[in-house]
């Protein structure tokens, strides 16, 4: 493809689209494992040249070596395809297809273009679509326009435990433009604008993407947590994974029993049962104690739910952007399950989950 014909293949006539939802939607032919299904349809904003941010974990970041073109993004490539064929491929889904994400970058022509792909899935497709916003780059007033447009949802991706963590990453630290104070006011203006539904049992229509593996100890996250909770939003858990050629690309995945952890934590947090103060944690912050009766902690991890990927809620009320294998390898032991953990991998989780390593 030469250079011209590639300046005018961008958003909004275009999108990339993960690999996994790709295969869902028939358009790449691929099995995955154990059967997993992808049921969100993942797309992300493209143009030619770029996201101008530098985020020090991130394939797309201006200063990982190659052709943006080339980029992953969460390990697989996400082929480009126009909007027409995308909005075609969405009103053939199978039934299990849930809901659409829209990925923005930190690109100044990404605000016009999300919105008109929003207004144009909103209009030609049945399914509710939630926005991962670029809060660097995004004003009340927008907020207010993606909503307008159709949007339900929106996704803040703070993904640093703690303001320092944030800068070191993905602001000064790596000559980079995010702050962590704009991140937290963006979400506060999100949880005003995109109250919660009614319906599905007032969840929140605002979620927090949360990164384990950065450094922060589990007693960080915990009570980060715990204050997005109250704040109103929900959070989503993902694992540091190495993107090849990154910043980052020799840092190895947190351990595996921290990830569960955390997890669990999240899951007692969110439902409910359990506040941080209830918690006990070690000399190095680790979680020793999950404030919960033992047969009670045994029955959640014997269930499993705790342990699958969460993320934006279909209209059934369940999980939709299950997101399989986007931060971990197909295995038994993941970092985060997309479907619900069986009988052996519940057994390893329980096995591993108090390991301190
Ligand atoms: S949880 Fe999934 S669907 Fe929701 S904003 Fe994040 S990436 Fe998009």
């Amino acid at each position: 493809m030469n250079s011209r014909s590639e300046r005018k293949k961008e958003s909004p006539e275009y999108a990339k689209m993960s690999h996994a939802t790709a295969i869902s939607l028939g358009l790449m032919r691929g099995r995955m494992y154990r059967g997993a299904v992808n049921r969100c349809v993942n797309l992300l904003v493209h143009y030619p040249e770029g996201c101008a941010a530098n985020c020090a974990y991130c394939g797309l970041a201006k200063k990982r070596p190659g052709t943006y073109r080339d980029k992953s993004f969460i390990h697989v490539d996400w082929p480009l395809f126009s909007m027409d064929r995308i909005i075609d491929a969405v009103n053939r889904a199978p039934g299990y297809v849930k809901r659409t994400c829209i990925s923005m970058i930190t690109n100044g022509k990404c605000r016009s273009a999300t919105m008109e792909m929003t207004r144009r899935l909103s209009k030609e497709t049945s399914l509710p679509i939630s926005i991962l916003i670029a809060p660097t780059i995004l004003g009340r007033k927008d907020l207010e326009d993606l909503k307008e447009s159709g949007a339900d949802k929106i996704g803040v991706a703070l993904d640093l435990a703690t303001p320092e963590l944030f800068d070191r990453y993905r602001g000064s630290g790596v000559g980079g433009p995010h702050k962590w104070d704009r991140y937290m006011d963006t979400l506060r203006a999100a949880l005003e604008i995109f109250q919660p539904s009614p319906d599905i049992f007032r969840h929140p229509n605002v979620g927090v993407h949360l990164m384990v593996g950065m450094g922060e100890s589990e007693q960080q996250m915990v009570l980060l947590m715990e204050r997005i909770r109250h704040m109103g939003a929900v959070n989503h858990l993902f694992s540091f994974f190495a993107e090849k050629g990154s910043r980052l690309a020799d840092r190895p995945q947190p351990p595996w029993s921290t990830y569960l952890r955390i997890q669990l934590a999240r899951y007692l947090l969110e439902e409910g049962l359990a506040e941080s103060g209830d918690m006990r944690f070690d000399s190095e912050d680790r979680i020793i104690g999950f404030g919960i009766a033992p047969d009670l902690l045994d029955s959640i991890i014997e269930h499993g739910k705790a342990f699958m990927t969460t993320g934006c809620l279909g209209p059934d009320g369940e999980v939709a952007c299950n997101r399989p294998f986007g931060n971990c390898l197909p295995d038994t032991r993941q970092w985060n399950y997309p479907y619900p953990p069986n009988k052996e991998e519940t057994a390893l989780i329980r096995r591993h989950i108090f390991d301190i390593s």
